[in-house]
């Protein structure tokens, strides 16, 4: 590669601004500082100018990023200001600059160059303001030291540069200089992750301008400097090393950018599939193959992957498409087998127990913990926030928090989470779809006392269920026989057994023994089903026929008749109106059908009458 001057390389942005951002450069002149404080260059531009300039910029960001804001600096401006402080952030790198967080390795060369990643945010801190150069005050001379500060800690004066003592020194707000920062933690995005990985995640450093513009939830591309910590262990600096980024740009995307690629080869095999008569059927064998029975719960758990259409009416209102549904049963009765399952066939999921695995919990909070300096709030997103357009596959719903229980009625019908605490204002989206599993209360669950006095969700709760299916585990000698057969031909049949063990000596991969001894295969596979659903929700929005709505209609007014007395288990009100509705809308998206047909209708109606009547309406 040729030797290029920092001069050279001045020159080089400078025709580069001329051409292709002069405009922008104006705009940010007028703008500076007060409203704007930043360029954003295209990547692709600076490589179709100089691809050398381009390679140069990846690899040594932090020198060019200087080069480049010297450039804007020295740039002939047509009114007369100074663009001082103003920053070139540079996005819209090529794909193969974008990471992923999970194979960052220091033999991939990444550590030090320019990348971007995408994914969910997590966590972010409050906006807190940095102290870039800090003035020392004498407090014996009245003499200013100014010293400049970087992240490797707070550095003192030695002496006064008056009287050459050692101080005492007070740091003198007013001749110091600020800047905002903010750190983000961004997570890999539910629908990369297969088979119930744990997601990773890479801290991110702001500062000035970019600060505050995530919530936590947004799907993002962060562009920055990948660089290395020393992680500590109490005091002592240990020879680990962990990465993060210092960001150069963030954009937040639409939620929808990392759907997955739907081929012309797989849309063919989608549109054939859909015209099989026997295609609910097909579907139901596709869930959770490996568990017995429970096809009504399972036509439910697939209509609640394709899920009704959202309405945004003319008032500015919003009807929910989403499904939530609750399984309650005895244990040891499939439930959480069934709700795990879910990570393999949805295009987005997030499987989660009640008690939550961080300190968000399912819904948001507002934390102070270790991220971040430790002072700062942190605002981080739940579950239910990081299943936004997806699936919350929340098991042990019950054992939820008290926290949480408060935010679960707005997250559920409204979609969305405030949180205001500390000084945090904030609303985080969480349009998803809840699947949650419960046990009851005293053991075991008895179809004759109120489902509200079994389980340890309130009433105003349990009413946001579109569906809730009870699970009983009564001895049944039919059934039980079946059962039995069901899972000792899928577990412990004899000849897999045998062919397990000769692989497994064979040095065969327990993934690939698993594969091939796989008795239970799902109908449809599930990478198939799962772009399926993608497709379906994408481009299939189905409307009512008149038929669909007699026969919804009178459903319901038979059921407000029946269900109208005061000890109803759970009362029917028009949400269940709204459920019947969406409900058959997944119906008819099943079979990438425009219209709600009457059999949407049926389908869904004896569906909703089987739930009420297991748990006493009717
Ligand atoms: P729960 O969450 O309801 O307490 P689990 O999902 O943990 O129950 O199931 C317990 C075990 O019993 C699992 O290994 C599961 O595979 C098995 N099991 C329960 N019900 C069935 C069923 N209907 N078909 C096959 N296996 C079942
Ligand atoms: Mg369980």
């Amino acid at each position: 590669m040729s030797q290029v001057s920092e001069g050279q390389d001045v020159d080089a942005f400078l025709s580069f601004y001329r051409t292709y951002y002069s405009d922008d450069i104006a705009r940010l002149a007028q703008n500076y500082p007060k409203e704007q404080r930043s360029l954003y260059v295209e990547y692709d531009d600076l490589y179709t100018f100089d691809p050398d300039l381009a390679e140069r910029y990846l690899n040594r960001p932090g020198e060019m990023q200087e080069i480049a804001e010297e450039a804007l600096r020295t740039y002939d401006l047509p009114v007369d200001i100074s663009l001082g402080q103003a920053h070139v952030r540079m996005r819209g790198l090529p794909r193969e600059n974008t990471i992923d967080i999970r194979g960052i390795r220091v033999s991939n060369d990444h550590i030090g160059s320019m990348v971007a990643v995408q994914g969910i945010v997590r966590k972010a801190t409050d906006v807190r303001p940095k102290i870039t150069e800090a003035a020392f005050e004498c407090q014996r001379c009245g003499t200013m030291t100014y010293i400049p500060q970087n992240d490797s800690g707070f550095q003192e004066p030695h002496e006064c540069q008056g009287c050459e003592r050692q101080g005492p020194f007070r740091v003198n707000n007013n001749e110091s200089k600020f800047i905002d920062s903010q750190q983000l933690r961004v997570q890999e995005s539910p629908e990369g992750l297969r088979g119930g990985e744990t997601p990773q995640s890479i801290d991110v450093n702001l500062e000035d301008d970019i600060c505050g513009q995530v919530t936590p939830g947004d799907h993002v591309t962060v562009v920055g400097r990948l660089e290395m910590e020393q992680v500590t262990s109490g005091q002592e600096k240990t020879t680990v090393f962990d990465p993060y980024m210092e960001g150069i740009s963030v954009v937040i995307e639409d939620e929808e950018f990392e759907d997955m690629d739907i081929t012309d080869e797989d849309k063919q095999e989608i549109l054939e599939l859909s015209t099989h008569d026997d295609i609910y059927e097909e579907m139901v064998a596709s869930v959770a193959p490996s568990i017995y029975g429970y096809d009504q719960e399972k036509l439910s758990m697939i209509l609640q992957l394709f899920s009704g259409v959202t309405k945004h009416l003319p008032d500015g209102s919003r009807i929910r498409g989403d499904l939530h549904m609750l399984l309650i049963g005895d244990p040891g009765t499939g439930k959480s087998q069934m709700l795990s399952y879910i990570r393999n066939i949805a295009p987005r999921s997030v499987y989660t127990s009640g008690k939550g695995s961080s300190s968000a919990g399912l819904t948001a909070a507002a934390v102070r913990d270790d991220f971040g300096d430790g002072q700062q709030w942190t605002l981080e997103a739940g579950a239910l926030v990081l299943a936004d357009k997806g699936i919350a596959a929340v098991d042990e719903l019950d054992k939820m928090r008290s926290e949480d229980r408060s935010a679960m009625h707005e997250a559920l019908e409204q979609q969305q989470i405030s949180v205001s605490k500390a000084g945090i204002n904030a609303t985080l989206k969480s349009r998803c779809s809840l699947l949650g599993a419960a046990n009851p209360k005293y053991g075991r669950f008895d179809q004759y006392e109120p489902i509200g006095e079994q389980i340890d969700l309130e009433p105003a709760l349990i009413s946001r269920f579109d569906l809730i299916f009870t699970v009983t585990d009564s001895p049944d000698p039919d059934h039980d026989a079946k059962l039995a057969d069901h899972i000792l031909t899928t577990n412990y049949a004899g000849e897999l057994n045998t062919q397990r063990t000769e692989m497994a000596a064979s040095n065969f991969t327990q993934e690939e023994v698993d594969e091939v001894t796989q008795e239970v295969a799902p109908v449809i596979d599930a990478e198939l089903l799962r772009k399926y659903i993608a497709y379906a929700k994408r481009n299939c929005y189905p409307t009512m026929t008149d038929e669909a709505k007699a026969a919804i209609r009178e459903f319901y007014v038979d059921l407000r008749a029946k269900g109208a007395d005061e000890d109803a288990p759970v009362p029917v009100t028009a949400r269940k109106l709204e459920a019947l509705v969406r409900l058959s809308e997944a119906s008819a998206r099943v079979r990438l059908s425009d219209t709600v047909e009457e059999e949407d209708a049926t389908r869904v109606i004896e569906i909703v009458r089987s739930c009420l009547q297991d748990i006493g309406v009717d």
